[in-house]
C-alpha cells in the first residue's frame, strides 16, 4: 500500500519536475498548453495506478491534477481533461463506466464554477481553500459510493479515512508546490524588470547630461545667427527650422535627465498631496485646449520618502497621455489619491482611445508610440520612477473606452 501511494506521489510531483526543469523559461502563452498536457498526463496515470487498500479496495488520485486545473484554469482548460478521463475510462471497461462519467460530468461543471474566486484569492487563502475543495469532492464520492453498500461496515470507514487525508494532504503539498513556483516566476519577473530600468536609468542619466551643453551652446550662436543682417530669407527659414529640431531634441533630452538618481535636495518625506495639486494645476490649461474636464479627488494621509521632481514628471507624463488620448474628442480625466491598507493608491483614468491588449504589453518599452510626435519616454519614465518606490502600475484599457492607470506605492 506504501508502495503504491509513494508510486502516486512520483507520478504527480514528476510533471513539476518537467515543467521547472524544461518549460519555464518559455514564453508565458506556451505555458497554458504545457500545463494542460502534464496535467492529463499525469491524471492519466493516476488512473491506470490506483492505490489498493489492503481490506480490498482500490481508489485513485485522478481528481488531484483535474481539480486544479479546474481552480488555475476554469472550464476551457478543464475542458481537455475532462474529455479525456472519459475517453480513457470508457477505454479501460469494467463496471462502474456510467457512474464515473456522471460523477465527473458532476465535478466538470461544480469546480470550474470556483475559478474566478479562486484566482482573486492571495496565495495562502488558495493553500487553503484547493485542498477543502479536494475533501469536498473526495466526501462526495465517498458518499455516492456509500449508496452501493447495504450496511457500511468498518472497512468502508477506513478507505472513506484513508482516501480523505490522502486526498487532501496530498493536494494541499502540491497546491504549496505550485503556489511556490508562481511566487518565484513572479519574483524572478519583478526582479528582470526593475534592472532593466536601473539600466536605463544610470545610462539615460549619463548620456543626457553630455549632450544638454552642446545643445545649449548650438541654439544660443543660432539664435545669434538668425539677427544677423547680411543673411538672406532663405536661411532664416533653415536657421529657425534647425532651432525647432534642437528644441525638440531639448525636450527628448529633458524627458530623459528626470531618469537621473533621486538627487538628495529633491528627497522629501510626505503624502504626494503638494505634487499632485502642483502638476493638476499644470496641466489644466492643456486639459481645457483639449476640451477635457479634470475630477480631482485627495484623501491620501500616509507618508512616503520619494524625489519630488521625479514624481512630478512621472504625475504629467501620466495626465499628458490621458489628455492626449482624448484628443479631438473630449472627456474626462479623473485623478484619484487614496490609501488602502498600507499602500498609497493613484489612480487616473481617461475616456480616450484606449488600447489593444498588445499595446498594453508594449507600454514602457522605449520608442512605443503610436503618436506622430511621440517619443515613447514618457510611460518609461514612468515605470521607471515607480519602479524606484518600490511601487507597481496595473494598466486596464479598452479600446475606444479609456483607459486607467492604478499605481500601488507601499509605505
Ligand atoms: P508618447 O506619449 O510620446 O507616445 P508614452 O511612453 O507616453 O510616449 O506612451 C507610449 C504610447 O502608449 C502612446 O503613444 C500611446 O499609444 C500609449 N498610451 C499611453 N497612455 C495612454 C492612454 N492613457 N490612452 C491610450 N493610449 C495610451
Ligand atoms: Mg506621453
Amino acid at each position: 500500500m506504501l508502495e503504491t501511494f509513494l508510486l502516486n506521489f512520483l507520478i504527480l510531483i514528476i510533471p513539476m519536475l518537467i515543467f521547472l526543469l524544461f518549460f519555464e523559461n518559455r514564453p508565458h502563452s506556451y505555458h497554458k498548453y504545457i500545463f494542460i498536457v502534464l496535467s492529463t498526463v499525469t491524471m492519466i496515470l493516476c488512473i491506470s495506478f490506483p492505490i489498493r487498500l489492503e481490506i480490498g479496495f482500490i481508489f485513485d488520485l485522478r481528481y488531484i491534477p483535474f481539480i486544479i486545473v479546474a481552480l488555475y484554469g476554469g472550464y476551457k482548460k478543464v475542458y481537455p481533461l475532462y474529455i479525456a478521463l472519459n475517453i480513457y475510462r470508457l477505454y479501460i471497461g469494467g463496471d462502474g463506466v456510467l457512474e464515473s462519467f456522471l460523477f465527473s460530468t458532476v465535478i466538470f461543471i461544480l469546480v470550474p464554477l470556483l475559478n474566478k474566486q479562486f484566482l482573486g484569492l492571495d496565495s495562502k487563502k488558495r493553500i487553503i481553500s484547493a485542498p477543502i475543495v479536494s475533501f469536498l469532492t473526495m466526501g462526495l464520492y465517498l458518499m455516492i459510493l456509500s449508496m452501493y453498500f447495504e450496511t457500511l461496515t468498518k472497512e468502508f470507514w477506513e478507505l472513506a479515512c484513508y482516501a480523505l487525508t490522502t486526498h487532501t494532504s496530498l493536494m494541499l503539498i502540491f497546491i504549496v508546490l505550485i503556489e511556490r513556483m508562481i511566487n518565484n516566476m513572479e519574483n524572478r519577473e519583478r526582479f528582470l524588470l526593475s534592472e532593466k530600468l536601473n539600466v536605463v536609468s544610470e545610462l539615460s542619466a549619463s548620456v543626457s547630461h553630455e549632450i544638454r551643453n552642446p545643445l545649449t551652446v548650438t541654439s544660443g550662436f543660432l539664435q545669434l545667427l538668425l539677427k544677423s543682417k547680411n543673411i538672406t530669407q532663405v536661411e532664416k527659414g533653415y536657421i529657425e527650422l534647425s532651432l525647432q529640431e534642437l528644441n525638440r531634441a531639448e525636450k527628448i533630452v529633458s524627458d530623459y535627465l528626470s531618469f537621473a538618481k533621486p538627487q538628495s535636495e529633491n528627497m522629501v518625506h510626505s503624502n504626494l498631496e503638494t505634487e499632485v495639486e502642483y502638476t493638476k494645476n499644470l496641466i489644466l490649461p492643456y486639459a481645457t485646449m483639449h476640451q477635457v474636464d479634470v475630477q480631482y479627488r485627495f484623501s491620501n494621509t500616509l507618508n512616503k520618502r520619494y524625489d519630488r521632481n521625479q514624481i512630478q514628471q512621472c504625475l504629467i507624463n501620466l495626465y499628458k497621455n490621458g489628455i492626449e488620448s482624448m484628443k479631438g474628442r473630449g472627456g474626462t480625466l479623473s485623478i484619484d489619491v487614496s490609501e488602502s491598507k498600507k499602500n498609497i493608491l493613484i489612480k487616473i483614468q481617461d475616456t480616450g482611445v484606449g488600447m489593444t491588449k498588445e499595446e498594453i504589453s508594449r507600454l514602457g518599452k522605449p520608442y512605443f508610440s503610436t503618436k506622430e510626435e511621440g517619443t515613447g519616454l514618457g510611460m518609461l519614465m514612468v515605470f521607471s520612477t515607480v519602479n524606484k518606490v518600490k511601487g507597481t502600475i496595473d494598466v486596464e484599457s479598452k479600446k475606444g473606452k479609456g483607459s486607467s492607470f492604478l499605481i500601488t506605492i507601499p509605505t
